[in-house]
């Protein structure tokens, strides 16, 4: 008789999304003259740039003709696309990742689910609170997390840095010395980002205590003040101690084209193992590579046109962030984020939980955001917009908050 892996048994539903579906959903069929505005969305809205599509469809022509075809994608990405992401978003912030580092993949969600298989199970892991639940989920999926207890909302073998007003929403060295760490700056949910001495101190922690870092910088492209790193690899001695994951969805809208890529440097070792020769034989063993037409369709954003479009979908995103920072603002509430990243993280107001908020919004204003709580217990007390809508609905949306 077989059996299932348990583990699976012990995650919470994923309560969250379609909570809010279904919420919305009553609620305009409810009020069908109603016109909602969903600033709940994590997910892009422009096209593709120009010239990816141009790549795109180049790469198409190409796999039509015997002379141009390709079969299986070399197992950690063509060359082409590894040598542009090593000059554009390495070596030009002075950061000296080889070609050998890189390893190309369909996205970083994929990458921090899987990233687990090359560690022992048993390892503690440290999260940010609130925090992307598939750092947390994918551990406990692996059995890695202990016990989940519903009234705190924690699992018994993880450790939770809160990030909340009192710690200017970044987490504070744990007290707890973990063995595997998770960041992700620019933050999602919260907004938030460290600067370089901030994460200098992450990285000195790490080599301390024998952890490894894995960074999750799928929002670097949103960064726009001048002391934030792009990279862990820009702190002194990170290689040594941190993975980075890197994803094309939110910096040139591949959420539904997939790309993305993990760096192990070569130096990162764990009693002598190199954890990179460990992910070169998973990423061998279980993945057969991003399609051709894709990888073209990346290198193409590195390309002038290709950084010049991109920037452009960023500047429409970031001046939607700049519509709802401000008008939260004027309108009384407290706000962070939306500076370095999508997301505006702000504070209920008259002490409503995440969830009352979220109805009063919808009710009143009918906009749709998302409540805090559903990203961890310290998310209590908070909501997050988003700037992927339109330019025209978030002005909308502002307008309407700001009349309650
Ligand atoms: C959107 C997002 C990603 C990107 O995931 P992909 O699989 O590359 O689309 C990664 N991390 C965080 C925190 C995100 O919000």
């Amino acid at each position: 008789m077989y059996k299932i892996n348990e583990n699976y048994l012990k995650l919470p539903g994923s309560y969250l999304f379609s909570m809010i579906g279904k919420k919305v959903n009553e609620y305009s069929k409810a009020h069908p003259e109603q016109e909602i505005i969903r600033l709940g969305i994590g997910d892009v809205t422009q096209p593709l740039a120009p010239v990816v599509i141009e790549a795109l469809h180049k790469a198409v022509d190409e796999m039509g003709k015997v002379e141009t075809f390709h079969g299986y994608a070399p197992e950690l990405g063509y060359e082409f696309l590894r040598q542009a992401i090593v000059e554009n978003d390495y070596k030009k912030r002075g950061v000296n990742i080889e070609v050998n580092e890189i390893f190309v993949s369909d996205g970083a969600k994929s990458d921090s689910g899987n990233i687990g298989d090359i560690f022992d199970i048993d390892n503690k892991i440290a999260v940010c609170d609130p925090v992307y639940p598939v750092y947390v989920d994918s551990n406990a999926m692996s059995g890695r997390t202990g016990s989940y207890d519903s009234e705190t909302e924690k699992w018994s073998e993880v450790i939770y840095m809160p990030c909340t007003e009192e710690t200017g929403f970044a987490p504070e060295l744990p007290k707890e010395e973990p063995d595997i760490i998770y960041l992700c700056f620019p933050n999602n949910p919260t907004g938030s980002t460290i600067n370089k001495t901030e994460l200098q101190k992450w990285v000195d922690y790490a080599l301390k205590v024998g952890a490894v870092i894995i960074y999750d910088a799928a929002y670097e492209a949103y960064i726009s003040e001048e002391d934030i790193p792009h990279s862990i690899f820009e702190c002194e001695g990170a290689k040594a101690c941190a993975i980075e994951l890197r994803s094309f969805s939110k910096n040139a809208g591949f959420t539904g084209t997939r790309l993305g890529f993990t760096v192990i440097p070569k130096e990162l070792k764990c009693n002598g193992v190199s954890l990179h020769s460990l992910w070169a034989r998973r990423h061998g063993t279980k993945f057969n590579g991003v399609p051709y037409i894709v990888q073209r369709a990346g290198e193409a954003v590195y390309s002038e046109e290709g950084k010049k479009q991109t920037k452009e979908q960023i500047a429409y995103y970031m001046n939607n962030a700049k519509v709802i920072r401000e008008g939260l603002k004027k309108a009384g509430y407290s706000v962070s984020g939306g500076i370095n990243a999508p997301y505006i993280w702000l504070k209920t107001p008259n002490n409503m939980t995440s969830w009352q908020f979220f109805d009063y919004l919808l009710e009143n204003a009918n906009v749709v955001g998302t409540p805090g709580s559903g990203f961890g217990p310290s998310g209590e007390g908070y909501f997050r917009l988003t700037s992927f809508g339109s330019y025209e609905n978030t002005v909308k949306a502002m307008e309407r908050i700001q009349k309650l």
